[in-house]
Parts: structure tokens; sequence; C-alpha cells
């Protein structure tokens, strides 16, 4: 799964490809500069619309989430970040290392 970045977007942003969880069709899922997994932070100028602000029982709070761009389903940061090949799992690894 090859990371993306945007044409013409804001420099700001990654996107990677995804297969939704809910409808399984390829949606893109975007990181930034210094987000964190469930980070409050607002989004860098030039957000995706799919980025949303939404609350979430799992993060027991709201945070800029990605969502589906087809069905609209939240695709939680759990999804993107600490999963076994998650997209943008490798920075946060490296973390650990
Ligand atoms: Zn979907």
């Amino acid at each position: 799964m090859g990371v993306l970045y945007l044409e013409g977007g804001a420099m700001e942003y990654t996107g990677a490809e995804y297969h939704c969880w809910r409808c399984g069709r390829l949606t893109t899922v975007y990181t930034w500069a210094g987000h964190e997994m469930w980070g409050k932070a607002a989004p860098p100028p030039g957000k995706p619309a799919s980025i949303k602000w939404i609350y979430s029982r799992t993060a027991e709070g709201s945070y800029w989430a990605n969502t589906c761009l087809h069905c609209g389903v939240v695709i939680g940061d759990w999804y993107l970040y600490d999963e076994p090949g998650a997209p943008f799992a490798v920075p946060y690894t490296d973390q650990l290392n």
C-alpha cells in the first residue's frame, strides 16, 4: 500500500489508500504533520472534507478522524496507526525501537 501525496493540495497532508472496513471500497485517508492518535489539535488549512470532528467512545472524547469518502463511516485512528500493516503505522513503530 503506497503512500500518496495530494496533488495541488496542502503539503501538510499525506494520503494513503485504504479499503473501508464497512463498504469495502477504496477510499483515501489522510494524516498530517504534528497529528497524534486521537489528536484534538485543529488540522492545518486545506483540510480534506473527509477529515471530521467526531465523537468516539473508544477515544473517550472527540477528535479529528478520517471518514470514508463513499459511505461516510468513521475510520478510527486505531485502523490507521495501531494495526499491523496500518498505512501510517511505520513512524510510530520506529519510535518504539
Ligand atoms: Zn465506506
